[in-house]
This record gives C-alpha cells, sequence and structure tokens, in this order.
C-alpha cells in the first residue's frame, strides 16, 4: 500500500455500507487512526480485518495536537496511515481536517476511500432539489446565535442541508419556520440506513407544528428547500424596462425583460409600446 494518508468513509448506520476497498485500506495500512477507537474495533471485528500488531491512535483535530505529530511523524517515516471517523466521512462534521492540511502541507499524499455520508444519504431521500445544495452543519445551541446562522443562510440559491441533534430538532424547527418562513418545504430524515429509517416531508411550519412536544429519537438531517423567486411586479418590469429603453429597441427591450424575469413575452411588449410612447 502507498504511504501516505488515507481517509476512510465508514457506514452511518448498516455495517455492511463499507465499501471493499475501505476494507482493503483498513486490512493493509501500517497505523490505524480513528475518532473512536472503540468503533473502529468493533468494525474490524464485523468485517473479519485482523488488527493485529498495528498501532491504533485515537485522534481528533482538536484534543490531539500531540497525536497529530505522532501521526506526521509516521508519515515521514514513509508508512502508510488510515484514518477513520467514528461514522460517515470524515472531515464532514468530523475531525481530520487539520490532519489533512498539515500532512498535504508537508509533501505526503493525502487521498481517501471514499463512502457513506448523512449528507448525500439524505439528499437521495429526500425529494428537494439537489442541483445545488448547501451544508450548514450544526447550528449553533444558544437561539440569538441560531437565528443569526438561519439568517446567514436565508437567501442561499439551493437546498440547505443541517445536521441536528434529537433535544433541539424542536427549537430548530421552530426558529427556521420563523427566519425562514414556514411555507418552505422541509424534510426531516432520521436513522438513515438503519432499521427504523424515516423521512418526514411537509413544510418548515407543518413540521415545526408536528415536532413540538413529541420526543424524536436517533440521528437527525434537516433540508429545506430554497427560498421561492420574488413574485415580479409590474413596477419591477415598467423599471426595467424604462431602463432598456434607453439604449435598445421596443422589440429588444420588451425580449431582454421578459428573458430576465420570465415574464409572459406579449404582456412585456405592450408594456413597453405604452412606456415607449408609440
Ligand atoms: N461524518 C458524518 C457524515 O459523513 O455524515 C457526520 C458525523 S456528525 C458528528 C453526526 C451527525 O450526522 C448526526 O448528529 C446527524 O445529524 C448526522 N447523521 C449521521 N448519521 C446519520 C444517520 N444514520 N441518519 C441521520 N443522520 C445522521
Amino acid at each position: 500500500m502507498q504511504p501516505g494518508l488515507h481517509f476512510v468513509a465508514t457506514p452511518i448506520g448498516t455495517a455492511r455500507d463499507i465499501t471493499l476497498r475501505a476494507l482493503d485500506v483498513l486490512a493493509s495500512a501500517d497505523v490505524l487512526a480513528a475518532e473512536d477507537t472503540r468503533s473502529l474495533r468493533r468494525l474490524l471485528e464485523i468485517h473479519g480485518v485482523p488488527l493485529g500488531d498495528r498501532p491504533l491512535l485515537s485522534y481528533h483535530d482538536h484534543s490531539s495536537a500531540k497525536v497529530r505529530g505522532k501521526l506526521l511523524a509516521y508519515l515521514e517515516d514513509g508508512q502508510s496511515v488510515a484514518y477513520a471517523s467514528e461514522a460517515g466521512t470524515p472531515l464532514i462534521a468530523d475531525p481530520g481536517y487539520h490532519l489533512s492540511v498539515e500532512a498535504a502541507e508537508a509533501g505526503h499524499l493525502v487521498t481517501s476511500a471514499p463512502g457513506p455520508s448523512a449528507i448525500i444519504t439524505a439528499l437521495t431521500l429526500a425529494g428537494l432539489p439537489t442541483d445545488a445544495f448547501f451544508f450548514a452543519g450544526f447550528l449553533p445551541n444558544a437561539k440569538g446565535a441560531r437565528r443569526s446562522g438561519l439568517e446567514a443562510v436565508k437567501d442561499v440559491p439551493g437546498t440547505l442541508v443541517f445536521y441536528e441533534s434529537p433535544h433541539r430538532i424542536g427549537d430548530m424547527l421552530s426558529d427556521a419556520s420563523r427566519v425562514l418562513g414556514p411555507d418552505r418545504k422541509a424534510v426531516i430524515c432520521r436513522e438513515l440506513t438503519k432499521k427504523f429509517e424515516e423521512v418526514r416531508r411537509g413544510t418548515l411550519g407543518t413540521l415545526a407544528e408536528e415536532i413540538s412536544g413529541t420526543k424524536l429519537k436517533g440521528e437527525i438531517v434537516v433540508l429545506v428547500d430554497r427560498a421561492a423567486l420574488r413574485e415580479t411586479s409590474d413596477e419591477d418590469l415598467e423599471a426595467a424596462l424604462q431602463s432598456a429603453l434607453t439604449t435598445m429597441s421596443v422589440r429588444d427591450a420588451a425580449d431582454s425583460v421578459a428573458k430576465a424575469y420570465g415574464a409572459h413575452k406579449r404582456s412585456v411588449y405592450q408594456m413597453a409600446i405604452k412606456l415607449s410612447g408609440k
């Protein structure tokens, strides 16, 4: 196996969701490191991958500058290091970022055996547009900071994806309904790939009401549709036409404004004739 840092994605629920390549990497790396060494040991056992006498280190970005130094020293020594999250893809709301940056800066190979992540699994099931999405991670705990976090992503032109804990989901949905609007489509994906997998679809308003007062258990992803395009008023169209008519013929101005606003061509043309006084 090539010397270097090999990130390994692990299942987010069902143990058999690990990839064959992830198992190969875990079987042949010189050194193993994990966010949670107990979970990795269990996963190795389930899939019959012997740890043997290879080192297995516990590593988190924040608590382990010393361990990071050790891992970088193994890389310096020409060894292969496999790093796995407790669940899902490393670095996605999980440790690995500082390790990745420092290993790359030191000139080592940094590569990945990709696999499950709750973001992609939830997007696949939610039934919201996937052409563009924004992963906002976990919102802050405190109400004020959470509302500011929601305010900051209000106008993102894509599906919003949040990770959330079962204790805070009620507060999160009621704040999201308030800040983003109760009519936006929203989806709760819970316990993905596990026995009690559940997908609840609705709007922020209806879901906030459903969830208030009930207890949701397990792991949760919340997805929210992008804001609807603002309806164009006649005043908007007139202002755009006035400006276009200063440089264009009536027909061209009407064509260009109708296209820009997705408006009905004929009515924009009639408005342009009126404005031009012809
Ligand atoms: N690295 C992981 C990934 O790639 O998805 C995410 C780790 S983050 C610490 C844990 C959060 O991810 C959970 O609180 C939940 O919001 C989401 N999550 C992880 N597994 C999930 C699952 N099976 N179903 C729903 N959400 C899940």
